[in-house]
């Protein structure tokens, strides 16, 4: 998949659309999700033109992709969640029902994330 640059996220990285920012340094930007799911919500976005995980793993330089492995585990530390626990989420593509075609990962925390995705019928 291409990558779109209007995209909702790319729009936020130009400064074009407002956040909710809690942290950025040169390889990511992490703000809170418009819409949490829990107490904790934040997303952490690369600043590349990544679509999606393997897309990232592709394209992203080795320092791309450090820099943004700390910038999450930093995010996470900053916001309180580390002892408790929290979970990561990356939605790809359409099956994973990604929303906005920019990498992004959700730190969600604050309270039980509940079980893993529930088993299909068939498999
Ligand atoms: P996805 O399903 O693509 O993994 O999730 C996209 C997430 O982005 C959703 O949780 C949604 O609430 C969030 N989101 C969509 N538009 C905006 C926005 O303009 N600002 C912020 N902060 N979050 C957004």
């Amino acid at each position: 998949m291409a990558y779109d640059n209007q995209n909702i996220f790319a729009k936020i990285l130009r400064g074009e659309i407002p956040c909710d920012k809690v942290y950025e340094d040169d390889y990511a930007l992490a703000f809170n999700d418009i819409n949490p799911a829990r107490p904790v919500h934040i997303l952490v976005i690369p600043k590349g033109p990544y679509v999606s995980m393997d897309d990232f793993s592709a394209k992203g330089t080795t320092e791309e992709l450090a820099g943004f492995l700390k910038a999450l585990g930093h995010v996470a530390r900053e916001a309180g969640v580390t002892d408790t626990g929290y979970r990561i989420i990356g939605n790809n593509g359409a099956h994973g029902h990604q929303e906005v075609p920019h990498l992004h990962l959700h730190i969600l925390g604050g309270a039980s994330a509940g079980p893993m995705v529930k088993r299909v019928e068939k498999l």
